[in-house]
């Protein structure tokens, strides 16, 4: 049995199904919410309300956007012959964090887990074909994460954008091994995107 009423019960389940939450900290931030004598409370509701209507992902390079487009994607200042390939939007984050990218980005949404059946087919990889073919893209970056997963990933990217004739770039190896990019701090990320290299059987680099 419960010791709170039918209400603060639900919100605290609710509260502990998010990332980095137990249950002791969503009992804290309900008390907290309680306390709370603003409109701080409503204010929060709303704004994940919105967020959760208003987000979308970009049709172009599926980072999250309120518009269609995203601003990167919209960018003319950006440098649209280079496409740098990662997991996931918050990976689109770290890397505009380093402010040293200057090109486009192409999120694939996941990466490449048989076991747990997701395959090429659950990822934005013909997506990522066509825009290699619909436009003038002269180097992809591989930048999905440096576990079992990423590498899959990034192997299997390899071999597919082969016969497209680009060159495709690995971020360099200054990530440990296993580790995720959205955990990897400005500098490692932005001396691994430097030391990026050339993989074997890609388009020469210029
Ligand atoms: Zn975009």
């Amino acid at each position: 049995m419960s010791a709170y009423s039918d209400l603060i019960t639900r919100l605290i389940k609710e509260l502990s199904k998010l990332p980095g939450i137990g249950t002791k900290s969503a009992e804290r931030i309900v008390f907290h919410l309680l306390k709370e004598k603003s409109d701080y409370g409503r204010t929060l509701g709303e704004l994940i309300l919105q967020v959760k209507q208003r987000s979308f992902f970009c049709r172009q390079c599926h980072h999250l956007t309120e518009a269609e487009i995203c601003h990167i994607c919209q960018d003319p200042a950006r440098d649209a012959s280079t496409i740098c390939v990662v997991e996931d939007p918050k990976d689109v984050i770290s890397f505009e964090k380093t402010g040293s990218y200057r090109g486009l980005y192409h999120v694939l949404l996941g990466a490449l887990s048989p076991l747990d059946g997701i395959g090429p087919g659950e990822l934005k990889i013909q997506d990522l074909i066509r825009r290699i073919r619909e436009t003038d893209v002269k180097e992809v970056i591989l930048a999905t994460n440096s576990n079992t997963e990423g590498e899959t990933t990034a192997l299997y990217l390899l071999r597919t954008l082969k016969p497209l004739g680009i060159r495709v770039t690995r971020i360099a190896r200054g990530l440990p091994v296993g580790s995720n990019i959205e955990y990897a701090d400005q500098a490692t990320l932005a001396q691994a995107l430097e030391g990026r290299t050339t993989l074997q059987g890609s388009g020469s680099p210029d």
